[in-house]
């Protein structure tokens, strides 16, 4: 069978792009290597950004059991200061994904899970191909000092009175930050951006993070270090293309930028409703216009966002600058609100099949 579009990835990029393909009129097929519901190393934070975006696409109800978040709760050292949140849900990443793909299928895509794809094979059999294979998809080098993720989750009867519902928290020490946030079912999920060196020193991911916590005071999980960590490569990185020949790339194998602000899921989201009226009309009949106009889509999407976050990135690398930022925020928590609302806004989207 030949397919409209041939959708390599269901993480929110692809399931999203899939979806909106399908309810555009489009015979698509969702593969994903994974079978779900499968984990992600991801904070689980859905910003206001991204809720807007789902509510927009009728997609609301995905984060029906989410946790609500009331504030972001940083430490660096002893120094604390509590940021409330304009916005903002918790949800795991096994429930946010399937029901994303779920959705998806219900739109008419066709998904098959536990199916490792290329580009160059499923070209094809599909008009077009997109790529939304996250960073182990991205072919972009990364950028020099970049750093790596990791993740685990602490199940619900070890985890600390002290970590509670509706709060992010987010320990920023000399060799990455560790954010901490309680999920739909009580597990304490835990997402760090370390520097390699950082994680080389300590002697592992689960050590790195104990260390980061312990630098801020903050009660330190119960076998903490011998959780079943999870790795992810070098973050902050841009594809070497967007798109060629009757193929795009989506989400974070277009580009990433380190987790920070939490905002992966809301670009991914946003960006994949912008692709789909782009791709389907490329299934149509494909021109290499395309190419041009799905960069400058992206770019009008999430360019603008994937900056501020390179700049609060820039900040944390300095141990002074991170300092002053907290003690500032300690003292005047409002400080904080131009960069959260902004992060928070939700983008312009364009009709599907437009
Ligand atoms: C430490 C950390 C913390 C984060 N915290 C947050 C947060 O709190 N909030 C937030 O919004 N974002 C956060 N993010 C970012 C967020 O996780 C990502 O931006 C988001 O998952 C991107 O979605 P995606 O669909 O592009 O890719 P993914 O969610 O990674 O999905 C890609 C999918 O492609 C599949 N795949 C890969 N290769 C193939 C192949 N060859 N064939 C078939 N399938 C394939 C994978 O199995 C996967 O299911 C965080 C990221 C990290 C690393």
């Amino acid at each position: 069978m030949r397919w409209d579009a041939v959708v390599i990835g269901a993480g929110p990029a692809g399931a999203v792009c899939a979806r909106e393909m399908a309810r555009g009129g489009a015979r698509v097929l969702l593969l994903d290597r994974a079978h779900f519901p499968r984990p992600k190393v991801c904070g689980c934070c859905v910003n206001g950004s991204a809720i807007g975006t789902l509510a927009r696409l009728g997609l609301s109800d995905v984060l029906a059991h989410a946790v609500p978040l009331r504030e972001v709760a940083l430490a660096r050292g002893s120094r604390g200061a509590r940021v409330p949140l304009p916005a903002g849900v918790a949800l795991s990443r096994e429930a946010f994904d399937t029901a994303l793909v779920e959705r998806a299928a219900r739109a008419g895509a066709e998904f098959r899970p536990g199916t490792s794809a290329k580009l160059e094979g499923e070209l094809r059999r599909a008009n077009v191909v997109v790529l939304a294979t996250g960073l182990v998809g991205n072919d972009g080098a990364p950028e020099p000092g970049s750093r790596i993720g990791a993740g685990a989750q602490v199940p619900a009867a070890d985890v600390p009175d002290f970590y509670a519902n509706g709060t992010i928290f987010m320990a920023t020490g000399c060799g990455g930050y560790v954010g901490l946030v309680r999920v739909e079912d009580g597990r304490l999920d835990i997402a760090a951006a370390f520097d390699a060196h950082f994680v080389r020193a300590s002697g592992s991911l689960g050590a790195a993070a104990t260390a980061v916590l312990r630098e801020t005071g903050w009660p330190v999980p119960a076998n903490l270090a011998d959780l079943n960590w999870k790795g992810t490569p070098a973050l902050t990185r841009r594809a070497k293309q967007l798109a060629g020949e009757r193929w795009f790339a989506v989400g974070d194998a277009a580009g990433y930028v380190e987790p920070f602000t939490g905002e992966g899921m809301a670009w991914a989201v946003a960006s994949a409703a912008a692709l789909a009226p782009i791709a389907l009309r490329a299934a149509r009949a494909w021109h290499p216009r395309f190419v041009r106009e799905w960069e400058a889509a992206h770019r009008r999407t999430i360019g603008a966002r994937q900056r501020t976050c390179k700049l609060v990135s820039r900040v944390l690398r300095s141990p002074t600058l991170t300092a002053l930022a907290v003690r500032a925020l300690g003292v005047v928590p409002a400080l904080a609100r131009p960069v959260v609302s902004r992060l928070n806004r939700s983008p312009v989207l364009t009709k599907v099949g437009a």
